[in-house]
């Protein structure tokens, strides 16, 4: 079943043209984005595989106008995308928040649109273009059924105890402030990886999966199912990330009132967009450019990359404790996947627990594939295993058009 995938942001739309097999594989045809919309010009890329790649600007003033874009790219007949035999059959959303509400994906329907919206409050920056997304591609697509993955829904089984802060019930009952957990669907996908290429059974294997992108998060996985996650209420929380800050005492936001007399917005700019590897450098939020610029000996840079590393080892330990042990650890995302030093740093000094990387492996990785890189003593397996967040987003929605066709 051919599925298309989409992915707004605020300015942004992603998306990705998958040709899905009932086997839970698939393949991508096509992908692109469309990024600056609304801004004088925007930049509109379609990279179908194998065939010459398009960048160009445009004038695209909303995500209606992005849709109506990437629609015409792909049933333009010289594209040999999509034709009158191969068809788009459903499309696949990725929603940020589901709250507490969804635990899996969904058929959108109007009630499940009404929920996305309710769930504005829990992530104003993510789940508004994420809905205006939805309507601009019923809007093009209205024949299709349309699917929901929500980022959230792989830590809907944390058990309380994780997902409860130390703070009064009440709020809990009334704003159900919770720890909600994001990057679910790459946790979930390299999970899935890691047990098919081991053929181990997944109810007796405890994983921790480090997704170490621009945003970073570390999930405790036993038995399948996630049961402790380091993103919080909001993805500010857990790791250092590019501009985010992670975890912080949250009395420094009080002194920072009080000394600076910050307001609400600056507060949170200075942790969502300032703060993170951007704010300890003073120099950038890329790992690539503060890699190089530590090895030209920019302190610190060096202390950015320290810190980053050093909260990700945190977390692999308090993961340890969670779980009572691990038999894998798995890195993925643009850091997880592509830098041995991040990895190598993240790993030093964990012979108390057994874990001992093979550094030669480290080096060597081939980019895009599953590989082992711990040496053969180590008492975990770790493993490289690259993210694919749009194939699960593709299989589900493509499981989910699937049975409603075959519904009466
Ligand atoms: P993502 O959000 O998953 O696209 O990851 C983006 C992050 O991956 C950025 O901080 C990049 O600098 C980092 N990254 C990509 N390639 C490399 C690499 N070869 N070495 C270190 N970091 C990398």
């Amino acid at each position: 079943m051919l599925v298309l995938v989409i992915n707004c942001g605020s300015s942004s739309v992603k998306y990705h043209l998958i040709e899905t097999e009932e086997t839970a594989e698939g393949e991508t045809l096509c992908k692109g984005m469309i990024e600056r919309i609304g801004a004088v010009t925007s930049i509109v890329k379609h990279e179908p595989v194998g065939k010459r790649h398009i960048k160009d600007s445009k004038v695209i003033s909303d995500h209606n106008e992005a849709m109506q874009e990437i629609m015409s790219y792909l049933l333009d007949e010289k594209n040999e995308l999509v034709s009158d035999e191969v068809k788009i059959e459903a499309v696949g959303h990725r929603v940020v928040h589901g709250g507490e509400m969804f635990k899996d994906s969904v058929l959108i329907d109007n009630d499940v649109l009404e929920a996305i919206e309710e769930a504005f409050d829990l992530a104003p920056l993510h789940n508004p273009p994420n809905l205006k997304g939805i309507e601009a591609a019923k809007k093009h697509l209205p024949d299709l059924p349309h699917v929901a993955v929500f980022d959230t829904a792989f830590h809907q089984t944390l058990p309380r105890r994780a997902y409860l802060y130390g703070i009064p019930n009440r709020l809990y009952r009334r704003y159900k402030i919770r720890r909600y957990g994001f990057h679910g669907t790459s946790h979930y996908y390299v999970s899935r990886q890691y047990y098919k290429i081991t053929d181990l059974p997944k109810e007796e294997t405890r994983v921790i999966s480090c997704h170490l992108g621009n945003g970073a998060s570390v999930t405790a996985i036993d038995g399948g199912r996630s049961v402790d996650t380091s993103m919080g209420f909001t993805p500010l929380a857990g790791l250092v990330m590019g501009t985010r800050s992670g975890d912080i005492d949250p009395s420094i936001l009080f002194y920072l009132v009080e000394k600076e007399e910050l307001s609400l917005n600056s507060l949170h700019a200075l942790l969502n967009r300032h703060s993170g590897l951007l704010g300890v450098s003073g120099y950038a939020s890329d790992m690539r450019d503060l890699i190089s610029e530590a090895h030209n000996g920019d302190r610190r840079c060096q202390q950015a990359i320290d810190l980053f590393c050093y909260r990700v080892k945190q977390y692999i330990g308090s993961y340890y404790a969670v779980l009572n042990g691990c038999d894998a650890i798995l890195f993925t995302a643009g850091i997880g996947e592509n830098s041995p030093l991040v990895r190598k740093k993240s790993l030093e000094n964990l012979d108390g627990l057994g874990i001992e990387l093979d550094d030669k492996k480290n080096e060597s990785v081939t980019p895009g594939m599953v590989e082992k890189i711990s040496s053969d003593n180590s008492r975990a397996d770790v493993y490289i295993v690259p993210t694919n967040e749009e194939l699960v987003i593709a299989i589900d929605t493509a499981k989910i058009a699937r049975a409603t066709r075959h519904s009466p």
